[in-house]
């Protein structure tokens, strides 16, 4: 198998890349935002023959280090390409954000099988991305620890009645506004049980990760957001369930450590040993669940109210909150005010009457992330 990692530099591609060694995969194709010197290690690891840095100026600083070697292409059109690659079967998106849209649709186009990380694409784009992928007869396969839960429980068996998307709650579950109106962004990004970056971590913090993870679940299972339920479940050794007409469940279990998930995105319907993390029961003797504290965490109500909106409101949430969680990094606004914007850009958002297409949802995404510039205090 030869694989396309989009985002090779980040916490799910470079994970990848540990398990593309331990499955003695061809890697053809590496990209990152920035990082050419995490990248130009990589490339001398991995022999790739196409590298791929989004800022130009990086690219060619990096095209100075190994352009003997091999080829060195540039921003959007340069993903396109990677996403593209006819070298490549197997396209691995570990990208953040909606700039992962028009890759996510390239590789589509272009037959390949996708795996998955990067879920504010279907968040954005779900409507536009499920049927292409059927249309060009591509899998797609989640490496979203929740959506592989659900992915494995499901396998061969009936369409579920209900989804149970565990949550761990984050590092401030149990707080309230009044405890979180100062926190700092160090604080926000000290996850209980995951290593992840530093968006996804935020969005763990506000519950917004399991809002866009409803979102997701929606697209990647066809299933109505009022059959998808939340929750609480801090220990994090659940990693979902699925509940079927006759009022069974399944879930799927297993240590917190995204190579498993990578893994399975990459051998399924095979499975492969590995020396990974293992699950410790003698260590988790005490499972909890409990259901969400929507007012004390309103980014989950807002995702759920965006997709009971429908249209391009998954877009316009997707994005002010990409927008929201750089300004909380950047220590412009507060922790609270994340879901405050979003709630604001969604209410000023009235042009709901639109077809959900690229072009508009582009279009969208760019008036909500302008919105939040101007409206952030
Ligand atoms: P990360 O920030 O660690 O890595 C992101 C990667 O994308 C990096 O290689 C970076 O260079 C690249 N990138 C970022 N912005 C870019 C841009 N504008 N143009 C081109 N490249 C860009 O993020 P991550 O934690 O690996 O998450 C990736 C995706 O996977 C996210 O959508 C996240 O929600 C999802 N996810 C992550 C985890 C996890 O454990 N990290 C778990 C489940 C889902
Ligand atoms: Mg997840």
């Amino acid at each position: 198998m030869k694989i396309s990692l989009l985002g090779a530099t980040g916490s799910i591609g470079t994970q990848t890349l540990d398990v593309a060694q331990n499955l003695g995969l061809d890697v053809v194709c590496l990209t990152a935002h920035s990082n050419i010197d995490l990248l130009e290690e990589q490339i001398r690891k991995f022999s790739p023959s196409l590298a791929v840095v989004y800022d130009e100026n990086a690219a060619l600083e990096l095209k100075k280090r190994v352009g003997g070697m091999i080829e060195v292409a540039a921003g959007m059109e340069g993903l396109k390409q990677a996403a593209s690659l006819s070298a490549a079967d197997v396209v691995v998106n570990a990208l953040v954000g909606n700039v992962g849209l028009l890759p996510t649709v390239a590789a589509l186009e272009a037959g390949k099988t996708l795996a998955l990380a990067n879920k504010e694409v279907l968040v954005c784009a779900g409507e536009v991305v499920m049927p292409l992928a059927k249309k060009n007869g591509v899998e797609i396969m989640p490496i979203d620890s929740e959506h592989s839960a659900i992915f494995q429980c499901l396998a061969g068996t009936n369409r579920p009645q209900k989804i149970y998307l565990t949550a761990s709650g984050g590092p401030f579950r149990g707080k309230t506004k009044a405890d979180m109106a100062h926190v700092t962004p160090d604080e926000a990004l000290a996850h209980p049980n995951w290593s992840m970056g530093a968006k996804i971590s935020i969005d763990s913090a506000t519950m917004m990760n399991k809002g866009l993870e409803v979102i997701e679940a929606r697209w990647l299972f066809d299933i109505p957001a009022g059959q998808i339920d939340v929750l609480v479940h801090p220990q994090s050794v659940i990693h979902s369930m699925v509940e079927f007409e006759d009022g069974q469940i399944l879930a799927q279990l297993g240590a917190p450590d995204m190579r498993l998930v990578i893994q399975y995105a990459l051998t399924h319907p095979r499975r492969a040993a590995n020396n990974f993390n293992r699950l410790d029961f003698a260590k988790h003797n005490n499972l909890t669940f409990t259901a969400p504290d929507m007012h004390n965490f309103p980014c989950l109500a807002l995702a759920y109210a965006a997709l009971e909106k429908g249209g391009l409101y998954p877009t316009v949430l997707n994005a002010s909150n990409e927008a929201a969680v750089a300004a909380f990094l950047n220590k412009e606004i507060s922790f609270l005010d994340i879901p405050a914007i979003i709630d604001k850009t969604m209410d000023a958002y009235n042009e709901n009457n639109l077809m959900v297409n690229i072009d508009n949802i582009l279009a969208a995404e760019a008036w909500a992330k302008d919105f939040v510039t101007k409206n952030r205090r």
